[in-house]
């Protein structure tokens, strides 16, 4: 029996003819002699509303969190009155989602009264979301006939205590699903286990970054040794675009982990960055499909990287980004400087993206998103305050605005040229370059442009990436 592991996103369990697809999914898999674990993301827009409930809670705004507590809880229960019959299932999910929503409540009260919000009770309330949606899952596959079993990911999934953008503790995790998932799973029972959360070792809950309920799904499938993992999105799989850019867009049939990691970590949203970490190692195949139209076989991911003819198989982008140089005669042959500045610009909360540095060492730069720019430049300066001080270095210089848009292709390793027809395709475009970088794993190209050029560019490497998309 081959165990899989399928996480649900937001759209997926959104509405109720979403929902009507995941309990025919559920259904099919388990049908087909399958064993499935699944992972479930909070319903769209909901994670956005508790941001904005603790928002709300921290200026005084009580009604407007308690609202959103009530909308929400009223969006579940509409869900669960069409799709339970009435009676002890039905019941007893009710009033655990109310229950939970009146704790929602009761935290926003806190935020109230102290006048200010922490990472912290951000997580435990951003957390209710999936707490929520998982709960309503398993009732309402448990009123189709399934043995579904709702649980929290903090009863398996250990994290650090760097909430908001939490990372696993492998070890203790495996531990929690050797011990409490895994008899579970013997005994039939198909967990819904709430995604993008986890739990610190003092239980405190902990939340994995924006879109980590992709992660979540990757961790209980590398955990659980899975067959399979599969990411239910939707859209019908990886496509060479995002097609909000490029409605063009076609989906790529397979795609290699080094790629999608790739084309994740720059941006494009169907994945989060951290999702093949955990299942490469064990070579777990992943499959990126669409609730709205499962029978289509979707995007394969595995290790081995295919070339394509195309060469160029997908474009993303990374929108609103600065870029920062520092620079000064007196660097060169200096040790330690990019060191010191990539530190501080980590104690700035500033996520680098992408570094370049030119030959004669007087001058690197690096890419950091644009609202926390201006922190790390300061950061920086008062870092290499006695540099600037010698005029060693010179100040911190910002380029605000600017955009990195990624080209990912397995068969740039080796194949030359490829550069050429970018930067030539660019040129065409009249699109000015200002940074150039190639990804280590010599799949990725990745260039810094203006970003009021960004359409244009990505709809002319788009154009690449389409000549030869075997359709
Ligand atoms: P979910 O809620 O299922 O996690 P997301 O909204 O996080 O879904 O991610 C799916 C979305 O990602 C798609 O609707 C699409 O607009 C966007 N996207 C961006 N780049 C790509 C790409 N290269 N391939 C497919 N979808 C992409
Ligand atoms: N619900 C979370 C978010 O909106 C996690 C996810 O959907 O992956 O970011
Ligand atoms: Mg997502």
């Amino acid at each position: 029996m081959a165990l899989i592991s399928m996480k649900f996103g937001g759209t997926s369990v959104g509405s109720l003819e979403a929902i009507t697809n995941v309990i025919k999914i559920v259904r099919d898999s388990l049908a087909a002699g399958n064993h499935p674990i699944v992972v479930v993301s909070a319903m769209s827009g909901v994670t956005d509303q508790l941001i904005a409930s603790v928002q709300d809670a921290a200026v005084g705004n009580k009604w407007g969190y308690i609202s959103t507590g009530q909308k929400i809880r009223d969006r579940h229960e509409v869900i669960i009155n069409q799709l339970t019959k009435p009676g002890k299932n039905r019941e007893t999910v009710v009033q655990e989602l109310a229950a939970l929503v009146v704790q929602h409540g009761e935290l926003c009260q806190a935020v109230n009264v102290l006048g200010e919000s922490t990472p912290r009770i951000l997580d435990a309330v951003v957390a209710f979301g999936e707490r929520l949606s998982a709960r309503m899952i398993a009732a309402v596959l448990r009123d189709h006939g399934v043995k579904a079993r709702a649980y929290d990911a903090g009863t398996f999934l250990v994290t650090d205590e760097n909430y908001t953008s939490a990372n696993p503790l492998w070890e203790e995790t495996q531990a929690n699903i050797d011990a409490r998932l895994k008899p579970a799973l013997a005994e039939g029972v198909v967990p819904i286990i709430t995604g993008f959360i986890g739990q610190t070792r003092d239980g405190h809950i902990t939340t994995l970054g924006r879109g980590g309920s992709d992660f979540s799904g990757a961790i209980f499938a590398a955990a659980t040794d899975s067959d399979e993992l599969i990411i239910w999105t939707d859209v019908d799989g990886v496509m060479t675009t995002d097609p909000r850019l490029d409605p063009r867009a076609r989906v790529l049939p397979y795609i290699s982990y080094t790629e999608v990691g790739e084309l994740a970590f720059y941006g494009a949203k169907v994945l989060h960055p951290k999702t093949v970490q955990p299942i490469v190692g064990k070579g777990i195949p992943m499959r990126v499909c669409n609730t709205f139209n499962p029978a289509f076989e979707g995007t394969l991911i595995g290790a081995e990287m295919r070339p394509s003819e195309s060469v160029i198989k997908a474009v993303t982008c990374v929108k609103s980004v600065s870029l920062l140089t520092v620079s000064g005669k007196g660097m060169i042959g200096v040790p330690g400087i990019a060191g010191r500045t990539f530190l501080a610009t980590a104690r700035a909360g500033g996520n680098i993206l992408m570094i370049m540095q030119a030959s004669s060492e007087q001058s690197f730069c690096f890419v950091v998103s644009d609202s926390h720019a201006g922190h790390s430049k300061r950061e920086i300066e008062s870092e290499l305050k006695a540099e600037i001080a010698q005029q060693n270095v010179d100040t911190v210089n910002i380029r605000p605005s600017v955009a990195i848009v990624t080209v990912v292709g397995a068969a740039m390793q080796g194949t030359p040229g490829v550069a050429g027809r970018v930067f030539t395709a660019m040129g065409e475009r009249r699109v000015n370059v200002i940074a150039i970088a190639q990804g280590s794993s010599e799949c990725s190209i990745s260039f810094v442009i203006n970003e009021a050029d960004l359409q244009n560019a990505v709809v002319a490497l788009h154009e690449l990436a389409l000549e030869v998309v075997p359709s």
